[in-house]
């Protein structure tokens, strides 16, 4: 059993170092991340890898997400096929610069579900990495899936302690609560963050070039703004994206100059200047300016101080810049397990909770899941304990866990 355990260690190591070897070979590596599917991760992904081989950089990409590969569509390369060589996994070449490797030119078709667990993800991110003949490249530019989960865990932790990141998001306000999710995971991870894209930012007009703020635009440029990264721009919508995706072609390779195209250029360029490791990875999210939801143990209205049992939650949004209530509501919670309320309250995008008294065990269990517990709260009045925590007054006596 031992002997097993240790050929195992072993290997891992040497998959490592084969890797470490590998990426030597590899200027920057940086994974393009979003805190929810649809935002056009991919799409950028692609265009900035492509964007990056016009201007004669050496460029691979690389599509780890497992669950719907669409490099292949929309780089036009569905019928590609991999080759093997003695030295390896050989990419998809796609112009003189660019190298494209994807989960979805080893599965039937692009459209087919890979329904893998954990550790077989891990494992086949790591054979990219090491079996993939890359050879020299300037950028490795990663499209990894939407969220948090294993794929981008897997992808960081391999590419340690090198990789970067740039964060795809949409103008939504929802769209944006979800980067503080992605910008938190590069923190915690120690990610350097090259700065956050905004896409679908605006429709402009491909006849006369007026702009269309068909959603309110600059939500990304806000929240990198508060959370001191830097923004790299917005890419417009552009219904020519959607149409070469549909035909199979790609769209930075048409000849005519459509409005994305100068946004990628412009990010690009700004990618360019970026310096590795300019990005202060330990970004303090619960006091930032930006929108900070709070939570309260409550029983008509006042503080409940039997914290686990309470009969429902009041959830307050607030700017801790401005020291404002942006809104209030109430939910109940599930019933009382160990593990249940923190992993509720994470569910709710909690980030603070302010108690009477809580166990040291609820409060470790709480900082895993990333919130912040404030304990020795009195029995006050919610928006009175809401508005002094923001005002720093709020006062707060001995840890009383009376449950
Ligand atoms: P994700 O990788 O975040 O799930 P995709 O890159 O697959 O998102 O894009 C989702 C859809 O949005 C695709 O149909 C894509 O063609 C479209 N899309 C992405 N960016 C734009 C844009 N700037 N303008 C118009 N359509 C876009």
């Amino acid at each position: 059993m031992n002997g097993n355990k240790s050929m195992a260690g072993n290997n891992q190591m040497a998959d490592k170092m084969k890797i470490s070897e590998k990426m030597s070979h590899v200027g920057r590596k940086i994974m393009i991340l979003s805190g929810k599917g649809g935002v056009g991760k991919s799409t950028v992904a692609a265009n900035l890898a492509a964007a990056l081989a016009a201007k004669n950089f050496r460029v691979g990409l690389l599509d780890i997400d497992v669950h719907g590969p669409s490099i292949p569509k929309i780089m036009g390369l569905e019928q590609s096929k991999i080759q093997g060589s003695s030295e390896g996994i050989l990419p998809v070449q796609t112009g003189d610069n660019l190298k494209v490797i994807s989960i979805g030119f080893f599965t039937a078709s692009s459209d087919d579900a890979v329904i893998w667990r954990g550790p077989l993800k891990y494992n086949v991110i790591m054979q990219f990495l090491r079996d993939v003949v890359w050879g020299d490249l300037d950028y490795l530019i990663i499209d990894s899936p939407p969220g948090t989960g294993d794929e981008p865990l897997s992808i960081a932790q391999l590419l340690k302690p090198d990789g970067e990141a740039v964060i795809v998001t949409t103008p939504q306000q929802l769209a944006v609560s979800d980067v503080r999710r992605c910008i938190q995971f590069c923190s915690k991870l120690e990610i350097p963050i090259v700065g956050v894209v905004e896409n679908m930012s605006g429709y402009v007009c491909p006849h006369c070039g007026k702009q269309t703020d068909i959603f309110k635009i600059g939500g990304g440029r806000e929240m990198a703004e508060q959370l001191n990264v830097t923004f790299l721009g917005n890419i417009p919508i552009d219904p020519q994206i959607v149409i070469s995706t549909d035909e199979g072609t790609f769209y930075l390779n048409s000849p005519e100059k459509f409005p994305a195209k100068k946004a990628f250029d412009a990010i690009v360029e700004k990618i360019m200047e970026s310096k590795k490791n300019q990005q202060p990875a330990d970004i303090d999210i619960a006091h930032s300016g930006s929108e900070t939801r709070l939570a309260i143990p409550s029983a008509n209205g006042k503080l409940c101080l039997h914290f686990g049992h309470c009969q429902e939650f009041a959830i307050f949004s607030v700017n801790r810049g401005a020291k404002e209530i942006i809104s209030t509501e109430t939910k109940t919670p599930p019933q009382h397990e160990p593990g249940v309320l923190p992993r509720w309250l994470k569910e709710q995008n909690v980030d603070i909770v302010i108690a009477g008294g809580m166990g040291q065990r609820a409060v470790s269990l709480f900082s895993q899941a990333g919130i912040e517990v404030v304990t020795g709260a009195e029995s006050l009045e919610l928006r009175d304990i809401v508005t002094a925590y923001l005002n720093g007054t709020l006062n707060t006596g001995t840890n009383i866990c009376d449950h």
